[in-house]
């Protein structure tokens, strides 16, 4: 094995976490971990590993560019994700190692002749599709809560479920407060993470079977319970929507996270209105701005997924109307979805767009043809540029309002082919 030229010579190593459990799954694995026993930082560094950080032995291959990690053991020390001691030197042993860390199925190792070491039971926990702590220690990092979450949005289409004794630990380190510890940086890594995987919505339901919903992400708890009308959602409750939105997001739109974002915020105004207006959520794309502006600050989310929530929040309502639009409507909402400077950001609208219709009971198969309407004075809008509507004389603002014309009068010869066909 290539990847073990350069180590010690008294080391021993072995393939750890996601690479083995992704092969027995067969999955692809993503990036290969590595655990070294039986050495020290100062062998490791003499044998050519780069150092990675200051607080923990963990190491790069100089070749390879993998990660090892010094065999360690961990205390807790102070509250939330900081505030552990790490331990390690040659007498931290493999099964020491494999205990700290957080599902049994994470926790499986195997050595270079191809042998698994698995003292937790990870293989049969993988066979059974439960995910579940390896020791107590488990509640000493609130991370891992978003972990258990996230590796649900993963493996719930493989059956998957919560051990109810993790689930318990989870609910006590929500009881705990210990989730008000996360940084903002890596609540939205773990939400985004999760929004690419294939069934985003076991994510929301693991979080709120263990009450960490409310403490992370209480825009998007505050949708459970408030019903919608029935005769345009069968499903009722809009947290229930929000589940098949985001699902459909990633079917729609695999591993996209930005779409995946806006799929799960678009109705956050629906927790606002008003109890005697119920069922209906009248202006529901104008409230749901305020909280969403709210989640995105606190979780410091990214420019590009911010944007794209904004503009479906506010819009997918006249996207789904898109017959009805007039057609300088339907220009003025490309503009201000920044349509003609990125047309893309008209695919992604359209898609989240899309994945709400059809992330209703019932509508999952439906057609959306309002998506393709879109598209198609998106591209029509583009065909006109400022050269084809100059004129001598024209210029600034009467520049402008002439383009803007010329591209309405494109985007009504579009639409007019467009029902025809
Ligand atoms: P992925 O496929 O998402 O990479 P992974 O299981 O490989 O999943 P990593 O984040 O790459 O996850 O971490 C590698 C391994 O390190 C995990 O499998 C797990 O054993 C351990 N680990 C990572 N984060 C934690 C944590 N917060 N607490 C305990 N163990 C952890
Ligand atoms: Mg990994």
């Amino acid at each position: 094995m290539t990847a073990t030229v350069a180590l010690p010579a008294e080391a021993r190593v072995y393939l750890v976490g996601g690479a083995v459990r992704d092969a027995l799954l067969g999955r692809t694995p993503g990036d290969r971990d590595w655990v070294v026993v039986g050495t020290d930082a100062a062998a490791m560094r003499a044998a050519g590993f780069k150092t990675v950080g200051a607080d923990f032995p963990v190491f790069l291959h100089p070749l390879t560019g993998e990660e090892y990690a010094l065999a360690r053991t961990e205390r807790k020390s102070g509250r939330g994700y900081t505030g552990f001691v790490v331990h390690s030197d040659r007498s931290v042993t493999l099964e020491d190692d494999l205990l700290r860390r957080d599902f049994t199925i994470n926790a499986i190792a195997q050595g270079d002749d191809g042998a698994l070491i698995d003292p937790l039971g990870g293989q049969r926990d993988l066979e059974a599709g439960v995910l579940r702590h390896c020791s107590p220690a488990f509640a000493e990092d609130p991370l891992r809560v978003l972990r258990a979450a996230r590796f649900m949005a993963r493996f719930a289409p493989l059956g998957f479920t919560v051990h109810p004794d993790t689930l318990a630990l989870m609910r006590g380190m929500v009881a705990a407060g210990e989730l008000a510890h996360l940084v903002p940086e890596r609540v939205w890594q773990e939400l985004k993470r999760a929004l690419g995987e294939a069934q985003p919505s076991a994510f929301l339901r693991t979080l709120r079977e263990c009450g960490a919903l409310a403490v992370v992400l209480p825009e998007v708890d505050a949708l459970y319970g408030v019903p919608q009308r029935a005769e345009y959602h069968p499903e009722v409750d809009t947290g229930m929507h929000t589940e098949r939105v985001v699902d459909m997001a990633a079917r729609l739109a695999p591993g996209d996270a930005a779409i995946g974002f806006a799929a799960l915020t678009h109705d956050l105004g629906k927790a606002l209105t008003p109890r005697e207006v119920l069922p209906k959520h009248p202006m529901h794309e104008q409230t749901g701005l305020a909280p969403l502006a709210a989640l995105c600050a606190r979780l410091k989310v990214p420019n590009a997924e911010t944007q794209l929530a904004a503009d479906a929040c506010r819009e997918h309502l006249n996207v789904h109307r898109f017959d009805e639009l007039r057609d300088a409507t339907v220009f003025d909402l490309i503009e201000r979805c920044g349509g003609l400077r990125q047309g893309s950001r008209i695919d992604a609208l359209a898609l989240v767009c899309e994945a709400d219709k059809r992330g209703r009971l019932g509508h999952s198969e439906a057609d959306y043809p309002q998506a393709r309407a879109l598209l198609a004075c998106r591209d029509a809008a583009l065909t006109v540029q400022a050269k084809d509507v100059m004129r001598e004389g024209l210029e600034g603002p009467a520049l402008g309002e002439a383009l803007r014309k010329a591209r309405i009068q494109a985007i009504s010869a579009a639409r007019r082919s467009f029902s025809a066909a």
